[in-house]
């Protein structure tokens, strides 16, 4: 009984290396006709030829597998052809540490984001209002040793009949006061159409939650020569944000900043869910730089203290956080943008906890 059991694995051990080289002989030979493929430009991916294999091969199918079964194996292994005529950048995305081993470092004039840099903090009011506020809040930056300003000048609201911000004007505002303080500025554009006039305003273009999977918007910030910064969609999961950043990335600007800002999920006591697992997750699969915005997800002025001290615990490479000089007058997110003197006092709490840590990984 041994001797035959035995002499039955022996015979499956056989049939499997039978299959495995069958299937890597078959893998040369879909190789090959790839590269007839890729030189004749036709598609890869043929339907009706694939239909025409399935249906031979199951006309010949005498069991003892059924012919769902045969199907799904014969499927698995036409996948896998394909997957091996592809080029590199359909298996492995641009964005992906695969490709690229080391951190992208983004580069604002002489700033720079990610890599071994210390962590970088975006502040300003949620949006745009007028010029005296968001002098007020360039003036606290500008003592706190900070380089950018961000604050909304078209807004992507919820509701049509909110505030949606100043336009143009607003980013005429940001960049006047930007130059009077020397600081940079971080500004959501929702619209193609004013990507390439935004440039002169703007050194950090924004797309946000609401526009992360505006595919044309995508490309657009693809095809302009300055930094992005990619907020993760409001229920986005990381592998579609990945994808979204490939959208710029394939187009040639490979300076982009990914941002989480939250998901939504069941729970109420915060705005969003901050799903600071994704920071070390981008990290690791990704080169790009991330960021995390304490405001949007979180929508609580309480807890930015922990909040932020967790995303960098996390591994983040800056932070964002909305503040205003009089947050109960805001017109927008009113409720979680911080006044100033929490603003200062949360940079000193930022600022306490870098060194610790600097003391920390030195010791
Ligand atoms: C913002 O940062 O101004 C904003 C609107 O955030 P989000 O796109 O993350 O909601
Ligand atoms: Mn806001």
């Amino acid at each position: 009984m041994n001797h035959t059991l035995e002499s039955l694995r022996k015979e499956l051990d056989r049939i499997n290396f039978q299959l495995l080289n069958l299937i890597a002989q078959r893998g040369s030979i879909v190789k090959e006709i790839g590269e007839i493929k890729k030189k004749q430009s036709v598609n890869k991916f043929d339907p009706i030829r694939e239909r025409k294999m399935l249906d031979q091969i199951i006309e010949h199918n005498k069991g003892p597998f059924s012919d769902d079964t045969v199907r799904h194996l014969f499927k698995q292994i036409f996948k896998a052809s394909l997957e091996l005529q592809q080029e590199e950048h359909h298996k492995t995305l641009l964005v992906s540490r695969k490709r690229r081993p080391l951190d992208t470092v983004v580069r604002i004039g002489d700033e720079e984001i990610g890599g071994n840099n210390d962590p970088i903090v975006i502040a300003g009011p949620c949006s745009v209002e007028s010029e005296e506020q968001v002098r007020k809040v360039a003036q606290v930056l500008k003592q706190q040793g900070l380089i950018f300003l961000r604050g909304g000048a078209y807004k992507p609201r919820t509701s049509p009949y909110d505030f949606q911000g100043l336009g143009e004007q607003g980013l005429e505002i940001l960049r006047k006061v930007a130059d009077e303080f020397h600081l940079k500025v971080v500004s959501e554009i929702v619209n193609p159409a004013n990507l390439n006039s935004s440039v002169e305003y703007v050194d950090v273009i924004q797309i946000g939650a609401r526009n992360m999977q505006n595919f044309e918007l995508l490309k657009a910030a693809g095809s302009v020569q300055i930094p992005v910064l990619l907020k993760r969609g409001l229920s986005a999961t990381i592998e579609e944000f990945l994808f979204a950043a490939e959208y710029i990335v394939s187009r040639g600007n490979n300076q982009v900043i990914l941002c989480e800002r939250g998901i939504r999920t069941y729970e109420k006591w915060t705005r969003n869910t901050l799903d600071i697992s994704a920071v070390p997750i981008l990290k690791k699969e990704s080169h790009l730089p991330v960021i995390v915005d304490i405001s949007h997800s979180t929508g609580r002025r309480d807890i930015l203290d922990a909040i932020a001290k967790a995303a960098l615990a996390a591994g983040a490479d800056g932070l964002m956080v909305e503040t205003h000089p009089d947050p109960a007058v805001a017109l927008s997110d009113a409720n979680q943008q911080i006044n100033l003197t929490t603003f200062r006092e949360l940079m000193k709490e930022i600022d306490r906890y870098n060194r610790l840590n600097t003391v920390k990984s030195d010791g």
